[in-house]
Formats: structure tokens, C-alpha cells, sequence
């Protein structure tokens, strides 16, 4: 810092500065009135020496002794004061010496008759020095004005040594402290001392500012602690998302994916986070609808927080099977909420393999291993349930019960195998004809199959139809080996639920027993049961 901007030597100069300004001001004034004064006061000295001479020189104007007149003149002349002296008494004597100039200025004193009273005996006149009084007036106003400026300088240096040791030197102390404090190290942040342990304001704004920094020393610390903490967690809480055999990510109210973690990108083949944005959740997923449906559902405010379920989805060329935790972020974790709208946080496990052999599990439990048609346990379920149906919403189930005529000799001649082959072939063309979501293909048993097919209206032809063009179906020719076939034909009875059956048992009792009719009328057809009749042959 240059000393110019040192606060102790600007209030020196200040105080300098205004002392002399004052001292210059006070020193015309007081020269001016001082040297009329003193002016006065010589001229009151000159007329006292006047006075103290008046009764000698009143003698000598008497006596006309011009000897001790003379002698007077000389006396008063020898004061720097005067400047001319006349003296003039009886018999004409006038005495006159020094500077004497009738214009000027003059002090006159009667001299009185030694005797008789009120009779003048002549005048001593004396003329003061004008220059030398306004020189010596002059000199003291001079004197005076030079001690008045030495004292204020002398006063302006003491005050700017106070100023410096009671106030520049704390101020300078507080300020090196100040310096030395570096708010990103706490460490450095030590209490401001000051050395004479000053209870003034300074001492009190030190105590003040301390008091701060310690508070602001504790804050800054338990920030940091915390902040530390906070991103320990952040980086523990990190490295399990990112590392995470789950695939996580977080759904905006659009359903667009802001967030995801690398299991997920592995799950969906996503590269580059350029793709992130764009990225439309559902449509990662099959069924798209439904997802979407399910999603808005979660956001509702009073649905449900948390929904788990397997869904299918394709990537590339291959199926996978992902189990999906969908879960709306509640108020305390979601702190985008207000920017975002509601998130959601998907969870992911890749399941195809267990989904697969749940599937597999699931299809050898209920279809027949040979045909891969439903078995008699499954395929009875599904009767129960395709009867009821049909009852409920007053529509028909039309059933038929088929078994292959002289089928054992196929297997007596080709063998087990062959007639094996025979099974599936007949099987796969029985499914190609019933081939509805809602049909039934089931084999029943050995060479017994049963299909149904609910509708809304029974049209005995149409059934007919459609049960000799399964007979036709059945009849075509089997391929058993490169040079053999095989052709076989079946018996078919048909039941009518409700109308011939209002239970399942009751219904398949009358198919089989219509089918054995069929046999026992010489194979190869199709009838209808007939309560009357018991069978009504085509
Ligand atoms: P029908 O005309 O009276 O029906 O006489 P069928 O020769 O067809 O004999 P039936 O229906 O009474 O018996 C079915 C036969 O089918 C019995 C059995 O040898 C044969 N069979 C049952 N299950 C299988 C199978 O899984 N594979 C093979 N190859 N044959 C089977
Ligand atoms: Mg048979």
C-alpha cells in the first residue's frame, strides 16, 4: 500500500491541511486587528512619556530655559517611539528637533503655568514613528501567526499519530487477519485478535466478526460434512444403479425414458445417449395400448402406486420375456416432480428363459406330446368353460367326437411309429379346420379326438359341412414312409350344447355314444345325436 493511501497519513494531511487553512484565516484577521491595536498602544506609550515629562517641560517653558528644554527633546527622541519633538515657552523659545512634519500625526500636551492656574506657558508637541510602530506591530502579529501554524502542525502530527496507534494500526491488524482467511479452508478461519485488546468500536466489531466466522465457520463445516456424506451416497446409490444386473429407468409424463442405466441399454440394444430423448418406453415393450393404458393407470392420483407384471418384447429377431416393476415416484423421492409431472421407475429383469420354460412347463401340462393338442384333462377345462360361455350368452357349442376307424391295424401293419405318424398328420389337419382362437382340438384318448366351436345360431347343414369336410380332410391319403401311405377314415358324432347337454359329462356321454352308433352303422360317417332317435345319421 502506498503511504499516500495510508488512513493515518490522509488524516494527518487533512488535519494539516484544514490547521493551516485556519491558522492563515485567524492570522489576517487577528494581523489586522492586531496591528491597529498595537498601534493604539504605542501611541499610548508616547503620550505617558509625554505625560510623565509635562511638569519639567512646563518649568522650562516658564523659566525659558531653553538648556533643560533641549535636554527634554533629546530624552523623548532617544524612544524608537518619536520621531520629532517641539517644545515652545515663554519668550518665544521653541525648541524643535527629529522628524517634524505639521501634517502629521502628532501628540500635543498644554504646558500649564507652574503657578497660576488655567495660564498656558507654552506646548510640547511629540510626533511618533509611524513606520517603526506599524514595523514592530508588524513583527508581533508575525510572531504570533508562526506560533499559531507551529501549534497546529504540532497538533495535526499528534493527531495523526493517535489516529495511526488507536485506530489505522487495529484496523491494519484486522485487515492482515481478514487476508490470511480462505473461506474454501475453514482451518484458516482462527479468531481475530487485536493487541491491546481494544473495547472500543473496533474491539467490538472484532468480537462481532468473530462471533460471525465462528458461525460461519461451523456452517461451512457442517456443509462440507454433509456434502461429503451426500456424495458418498450419491456415489454408492451411482455405482448400484450402473451396476445393477436390473434394468432401471425413469418415465417422464410422456412416457419418453430420461433416465436409464446400462443393464437396461444391454436389455434394448441402446447406444449413445443422443437416442435417450426420443426413446417411447411403450414401444420398446409389445402391446403398446395396453402398456400405455397400465401407465396412465399408475398416475392417477388415487391408482395404484406399484404394478408388477411379465411382458413380452421384441428385439432385433428374438422374443425376451421382461419382468417390469412399474412404480410412481412419491412426493419425496420425486424432486422433479414439478418439472416432470409425475415420473415413473421401471425396474427390468430379463425372465425369457424362465418365462420359456414356464410356457414349456405349462403346454406339456396341458397338451398331448404326440399331436401337441390339448390333453383330455386341459382340454375338458376348456369345455367347462366354453359350455358355460355359451349358455351365458344364450349361443351354441358345437361338439364332435372323433375316433379313427380300424386304426389298429395301421400300427399292427406300419407299426407304433407309423402309426404315430398317422396320429399327427390327423391331428394337424383336424387343428388347420378348427382353427379359431376360440375352437377346441383335443385329444381325447388313443385315436379319439374332440373338437368344439362355439356359435350364435346352429345351422345343422353348416355343421354337417363342416364335419364331412373334416372327414374328407381325414380321409386323404397318409405318406408313412417313401413308398407306403395309408388311408383311414373316422366315425363323428355330433352334440349340441345346450340343446343335448346342459352339463359337460352329459354332453360327451351323448357324443360318444352318437360316435359308437356311427361305428356300429358301419364307420366312415357323421350323426347328429337325436334325443328321439338317438341318432340322426348324414
Ligand atoms: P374302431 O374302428 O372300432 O375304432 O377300431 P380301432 O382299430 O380304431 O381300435 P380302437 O379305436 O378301439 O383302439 C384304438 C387303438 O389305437 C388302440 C391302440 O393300439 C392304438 N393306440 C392308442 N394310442 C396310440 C398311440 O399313441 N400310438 C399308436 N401308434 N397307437 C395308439
Ligand atoms: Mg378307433
Amino acid at each position: 500500500m502506498k503511504i499516500s493511501q495510508k488512513l493515518y497519513v490522509r488524516v494527518a494531511i487533512s488535519i494539516a491541511l484544514i490547521a493551516v487553512l485556519v491558522s492563515l484565516a485567524t492570522s489576517t484577521v487577528s494581523y489586522f486587528s492586531g496591528l491597529d491595536e498595537k498601534k493604539a498602544t504605542n501611541y499610548m506609550l508616547v503620550r505617558q512619556l509625554a505625560q510623565t515629562l509635562e511638569k519639567t517641560a512646563a518649568i522650562s517653558a516658564y523659566l525659558s530655559d531653553r538648556e533643560l528644554g533641549q535636554e527634554i527633546v533629546n530624552g523623548l527622541l532617544s524612544n524608537d517611539l518619536v520621531k520629532g519633538v517641539s517644545l515652545t515657552g515663554e519668550a518665544n523659545m521653541v525648541i524643535a528637533q527629529g522628524d517634524i512634519n505639521n501634517q502629521a500625526e502628532r501628540i500635543s500636551i498644554k504646558l500649564m503655568h507652574p503657578f497660576i492656574a488655567d495660564s498656558q506657558v507654552g506646548s510640547l508637541n511629540l510626533y511618533p514613528d509611524d513606520q517603526y510602530i506599524q514595523q514592530q506591530a508588524q513583527q508581533s502579529t508575525q510572531k504570533e501567526v508562526l506560533l499559531m501554524l507551529l501549534h497546529s502542525i504540532v497538533i495535526a502530527f499528534f493527531v495523526s499519530l493517535m489516529v495511526h496507534r488507536r485506530l489505522a494500526q487495529p484496523i491494519q491488524s484486522l485487515t492482515d487477519s481478514f487476508a490470511s482467511i480462505d473461506p474454501s479452508a475453514p482451518q484458516t478461519m482462527r479468531m481475530l485478535t487485536l493487541k491491546q485488546g481494544a473495547r472500543d468500536e473496533i474491539g467490538k466489531l472484532a468480537i462481532g466478526i468473530n462471533s460471525l466466522m465462528h458461525e460461519l465457520h461451523l456452517t461451512i463445516s457442517n456443509e462440507r460434512e454433509l456434502r461429503e456424506k451426500t456424495q458418498a451416497l450419491e456415489a454408492k446409490f451411482r455405482l448400484i444403479f450402473e451396476q445393477a444386473s436390473a434394468g432401471i429407468c425413469l418415465l417422464n409424463e410422456d412416457n419418453k425414458i430420461t433416465t436409464f442405466n446400462p443393464a437396461f441399454a444391454g436389455y434394448f440394444t441402446i447406444t449413445g445417449k443422443d437416442d435417450m430423448a426420443t426413446l417411447d418406453f411403450p414401444l420398446l415393450l409389445n402391446n403398446v395400448e395396453k402398456l400405455e393404458e397400465l401407465l396412465s393407470e399408475i398416475r392417477k392420483e388415487d391408482g395404484l402406486t406399484q404394478i408388477t407384471l411379465d411382458i413380452e418384447c421384441t428385439v432385433g429377431a428374438t422374443t425376451k420375456w421382461m419382468h417390469c416393476l412399474f412404480a410412481k415416484l412419491t412426493d419425496q423421492r420425486n424432486n422433479q416432480r414439478d418439472e416432470q409431472g409425475c415420473l415413473i421407475e421401471v425396474i427390468l429383469h430379463d425372465v425369457t428363459e424362465r418365462a420359456e420354460r414356464e410356457f414349456q412347463t405349462r403346454f406339456e401340462a396341458d397338451h398331448d406330446p404326440l399331436t401337441h393338442l390339448l390333453n383330455r384333462r386341459a382340454g375338458e377345462k376348456k369345455l367347462h368353460k366354453a359350455l358355460f360361455d355359451s349358455m351365458k350368452s344364450k349361443h351354441h357349442l358345437v361338439l364332435m367326437m372323433i375316433d379313427l376307424d380300424k386304426f389298429k391295424p395301421v400300427n399292427d401293419t406300419f407299426g407304433h411309429e407309423a402309426g404315430d405318424k398317422v396320429l399327427i398328420e390327423i391331428a394337424r389337419r383336424i387343428k388347420s379346420r378348427f382353427c379359431l382362437s376360440t375352437d377346441i382340438c383335443i385329444r381325447w384318448g388313443g385315436d379319439e379326438f374332440v373338437v368344439a366351436r362355439q356359435i350364435d345360431h346352429f345351422d345343422q347343414n353348416l355343421s354337417a359341412i363342416q364335419a364331412e369336410g373334416m372327414l374328407q380332410d381325414i380321409l386323404v391319403p397318409i405318406k408313412i414312409s417313401e413308398y407306403e401311405q395309408c388311408e383311414i377314415g373316422a366315425s363323428i358324432g355330433i352334440v349340441i350344447g345346450p340343446n343335448d347337454g346342459k352339463v359337460l359329462h352329459e354332453l360327451m356321454v351323448n357324443a360318444d355314444n352318437t360316435m359308437y352308433q356311427v361305428k356300429e352303422k358301419g364307420r366312415g360317417h357323421v350323426a347328429f345325436f337325436n334325443k328321439k332317435k338317438t341318432i340322426s345319421a348324414t
